[in-house]
């Protein structure tokens, strides 16, 4: 009798609801574009629609501030490109460097210290070795994956962490990169908690388009299912932000 009085007023004690800690966040994100292209025919990315309809693709570069470091998620198509464009008048084309991006925030190449693509794609990968000293935040999966003439995709000399899931970045919750893979072996995602934003996850190539977001488009892939659940149960404010977001 005694237990069972003891047990009725504990639950009789008022629920003390702690205030949730507040969550650490990235300073700041930068959208820069890092190519642009006309693709005559949105089908092959919107399967058994649009077809011969053309479409405008931005490829998107992210710069992020956190504290006093700073971090690049994806480097785009090589600079390169901006001097001599490619002749296919389909092909991907530019008309900025990164570097010249980069020096419109304030920064230099040899500032970043941490780089992460989200897959290793050509218009993914195109300038990792404009920050030969930054640590390339890569899966192992896509490390490890050849190019089809067998060489390598990174460069062996390239300070690199290879990632077997999910990693804190910063150790603070603020800038996650997510597993998604199904583009691409390794493919991952960045989820960026921002504060006046809340929650961005950058997408990579796991969703090209807005409306590749339907049930019947986003089981094929693993990346966009995950991506799928992330916006609907896991961060409730938060966008997924496509690769052809520019930050509206
Ligand atoms: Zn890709």
């Amino acid at each position: 009798m005694r237990l069972l009085s003891a047990i009725i007023g504990l639950l009789a004690l008022p629920l003390v609801t702690q205030p949730a800690a507040a969550k650490a966040k990235a300073e700041r994100l930068y959208v820069v574009e890092c190519g642009q292209r006309t693709a005559p025919n949105v089908s092959p990315w919107t399967p058994g629609v649009n077809v011969g309809k053309p479409i405008d693709f931005v490829d998107t570069c992210y710069v992020i501030k956190h504290g006093s470091d700073w971090m690049v998620w994806d480097t785009g198509l090589p600079d390169a490109i901006v001097s001599t464009p490619l002749a296919d008048p389909n092909a991907w084309r530019r008309t900025n460097t990164l570097v010249g991006e980069l020096t419109k925030i304030g920064i230099k190449p040899g500032d970043v210290k941490y780089l992460a693509v989200s897959h290793s794609h050509p218009d993914h990968i195109g300038n990792v070795e404009l920050f030969p000293q930054a640590m390339l935040l890569v899966q192992q999966a896509e490390y490890n994956l050849p190019n089809q003439d067998g060489s390598p995709r990174f460069k062996a000399t390239h300070p690199v962490t290879k990632l077997q899931g999910d990693y804190d970045v910063f150790g603070d919750g603020s800038v996650t990169i997510l597993s998604t893979p199904g583009h691409t072996p390794g493919h991952q995602s960045l989820l960026v908690e921002l504060p006046a934003t809340g929650a961005v996850l950058l997408s990579g190539d796991a969703v090209h388009l807005r409306t590749i977001g339907t049930p019947r488009v986003f089981r094929l892939s693993t990346s966009i299912r995950r991506s799928h659940w992330l916006r609907c149960s896991g961060w409730p404010r938060s966008e997924v932000a496509p690769e052809n977001w520019t930050g509206s």
